[in-house]
Order: structure tokens, then C-alpha cells, then sequence
């Protein structure tokens, strides 16, 4: 986990489900990979996404576009914060797209612990909307972790109905 070089793009696929993973860029070619998903449900697994540029988000917002076309419908789970980041940025790279989960960043008073945390939207929509702050428990010490950014901008996307 402590390797600095960041991992090159991985695309694996199965029927109804795609899992990308590395540095999304230019280079991925994450367009040419919509001509073989057919129409129906596709769950898309975002967690192993570790760095996306503006070429790349251009390539997934293209690619979102076609999957829609092609009739499919999409459901993001796990997305990495890298991709949350930008869907709260540009409303296209999230789409007509469902989030089913989603990495956040937790800190932990008690013990020092920060890190990212898997969040169930339907688990932290109401809460968020009802303006509360999302809790997870500390991984080392079992503590309250509290989420550690902006709730008005992290969850933006969640916002943005499809
Ligand atoms: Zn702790």
C-alpha cells in the first residue's frame, strides 16, 4: 500500500459488471471499452480508481453518454474519492447514474485514525439532507469517527437526481 508509482488503468468486466481500477487518463481508453457492454443493469465498481485527470473525465463522461445510449443502466458503487471529487464538480460525470456507495474521509479523535470509509447512500441520504453529519465507528479503536470534510460539498452529488 506504501507504493508512490501510481498503478496503471485496469478495466475487468463481467455481464452486468464492470471494475475499473489505476489512473484513469488519456491513455485508458475508457470509451473504447462501451461497445462491448450490452443493454440492461451494469454496476460499475469505482474503489481502486486512484487518480483521474481532465482527459479522463472527459473519456468517462463520453462513456457515460454512450452506456446511456446503449440503453444501460448504470449503478456506481464504491466510488474512490477521486471520483467523488469530480462528480461534485461536473454534474455529467455522474449522469443518470445511480450511487449505491461511496468512499468519504473519516477521522478519529480518540486515537488520531484518518481515513476513508465506505458510505451506503441509502444509509446517509435522509440523514445528510436533514443537515446531520455522517458517523462511522474507528476501525483501530472503535471510537465515533466523524467525517472529515465539508457536508455541503462532499455530498453534493448526491444531490444531483438522476
Ligand atoms: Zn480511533
Amino acid at each position: 500500500m506504501a507504493d508512490h508509482v501510481e498503478p496503471p488503468f485496469t478495466a475487468v468486466s463481467s455481464p452486468g459488471r464492470l471494475v475499473l481500477g489505476g489512473r484513469i487518463d488519456e491513455r485508458s481508453r475508457l470509451t473504447d471499452l462501451a461497445g462491448a457492454i450490452a443493454s440492461g443493469p451494469l454496476t460499475i465498481d469505482l474503489s481502486d480508481v486512484c487518480y483521474i485527470n481532465s482527459l479522463g473525465v472527459r473519456d468517462w463522461v463520453t462513456f457515460l453518454r454512450r452506456l446511456a445510449h446503449q440503453q444501460v443502466t448504470i449503478t456506481l458503487e464504491r466510488c474512490a474519492e477521486v471520483m467523488v471529487l469530480q462528480m461534485n464538480m461536473i454534474v455529467d460525470a455522474r449522469g443518470d447514474a445511480r450511487i449505491a456507495s461511496f468512499f468519504a474521509p473519516f477521522a478519529c479523535d480518540a486515537c488520531g485514525w484518518e481515513g476513508a470509509s465506505l458510505v451506503v447512500t441509502d444509509q446517509v441520504q435522509a440523514l445528510i439532507a436533514a443537515g446531520h453529519t455522517p458517523e462511522d465507528d474507528c476501525p483501530d479503536c472503535g471510537a465515533r469517527a466523524r467525517f472529515a470534510d465539508f457536508v455541503d460539498r462532499y455530498f453534493l452529488f448526491l444531490n444531483a437526481t438522476a
